[in-house]
């Protein structure tokens, strides 16, 4: 084995020991909640799919017609190769579904995180950021010249504590995540927009996992909240079903980021494709109340059905319900006891969660039909059995 592979099996090896090995499963098929993962018919706990859309035929014509006219990749960056009608016009629906005077697509939520946060604040500001804000946004801070300050998961005491001693600063910004995607909590909008405009600070909120789910026509976490933060930043790969990601705001925003943020200029734009399923995803969100209600209803039965079962579940009622198990051997145990009658759900272990809070994180789609839910009900039942005794 030459020197290069030897030093990288080394340090394999330590994660293995620590329990944090991963590999990825293959999945056959459009995810749907029943799949055949690795060879095996699993029911799916674990996708982002949160409304089903990304199977949809509507979706999935939509992309067929626009790779009819324009081909598969978009062949450059839009600043230097130029961006097709398709770009364009879902921007302008984007603005229109987040209420906002422009947006400007990025190649993935990631992407967009990373360019609002490398290129909004300056050397001379502060950002406050959630303590499990999504990597993307830490990875952002990581990049940005200004000082990050975190404070406690959703502790609006703790964020105003930090404001008021940031007094050397010439901008404060915070930024969040809407919905907390390994938590499943719904960020305090309306107490944080108020810290703001008390503290004199500009809001950003990744509203990744709330885009479709939660307010008005599933316009996201703001809308359930009514509140407009400077910088919304979203994917188009959860409930929208498609794949991308996007900042919605002011056009001066817009303006901003087109010229500054590096992970927009340096990209190569979406395909047209996509950026067309994506498009008639947005309208179907709009208008289908009955599969957000569906959605809804699937988190709560499943939410409040482990709580009775003695689980201590996290977050609000959202679709991502987080099942506490607590030592990581233990919630790996648990995720292969699932896998082996057919449940699919990955155990979320640190780094990604803290020590002692690793868990199983299920995630619900509108698709999921009550004998689904009664299936991973009863599985839950027996597995808590098995564990309130020593295994
Ligand atoms: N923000 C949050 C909160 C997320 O959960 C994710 C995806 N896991 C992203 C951003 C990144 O989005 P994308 O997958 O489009 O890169």
């Amino acid at each position: 084995m030459s020197a290069f592979n030897h030093w990288l099996q080394q340090r394999l090896t330590k994660t293995k020991e620590a329990g944090l090995y991963r590999e990825c499963r293959t999945m056959h098929g459009a995810p749907r909640p029943e799949m055949v993962v690795e060879g095996e018919r699993q029911l799916v706990f674990s996708s982002n799919n949160y409304l089903g859309l990304a199977g949809d035929s509507r979706l999935v014509a939509a992309a067929e017609n626009a790779l009819q006219a324009f081909g598969v990749g978009s062949s450059g960056s839009r600043l230097t190769t130029g961006h097709t009608t398709w770009h364009k016009k879902l921007e302008e629906t984007l603005a229109a579904f987040k209420q906002t005077e422009a947006a400007l697509l990025f190649s993935s939520g990631y992407l967009a995180n990373i360019g609002v946060l490398s290129s909004l604040p300056t050397q001379q500001d502060v950002i406050f950021s959630d303590q499990f804000n999504h990597a993307s946004i830490i990875d952002g801070c990581r990049l940005s010249k200004a000082k990050t300050v975190v404070y406690r998961h959703v502790d609006m005491d703790d964020l105003e504590e930090k404001l008021a001693q940031a007094t050397t600063y010439e901008r404060r910004f915070i930024v969040t995540d809407g919905v907390f995607s390994m938590d499943g909590t719904i960020a305090p909008l309306d107490q944080t927009m108020q810290l703001a405009e008390r503290y004199d600070a500009f809001v950003i909120v990744d509203d990744a996992h709330g885009t479709g789910v939660l307010g008005e026509h599933g316009r996201g976490t703001c809308a359930y909240f009514q509140v407009k933060p400077h910088v919304l930043i979203g994917t188009l790969s959860k409930a929208v079903g498609a794949e991308g990601g996007y900042v919605a705001g002011s056009r001066a925003l817009i303006d901003f980021l087109r010229n500054h943020a590096r992970s927009f200029i340096f990209q190569t734009s979406l395909p047209p494709a996509i950026c067309a399923a994506a498009d008639a995803a947005l309208e179907i969100i709009a208008h289908d109340e009955e599969k957000r209600h569906r959605l809804a209803k699937n988190a709560r039965e499943i939410r409040t059905r482990l709580q009775e079962l003695g689980y201590t579940v996290y977050g609000d009622n959202t679709p991502i319900i987080p099942v506490i198990i607590g030592a990581t051997d233990q919630a790996v145990r648990v995720a292969k006891q699932l896998q082996d009658v057919g449940i699919y759900a990955p155990a979320i272990r640190p780094p990604t969660v803290p020590d002692g809070e690793s868990r199983i994180r299920l995630t619900v789609t509108a698709d999921h039909c009550d004998a689904h839910i009664a299936h991973l009900i009863t599985t839950f039942q027996e597995i808590g059995t098995e564990l309130r005794q020593p295994l």
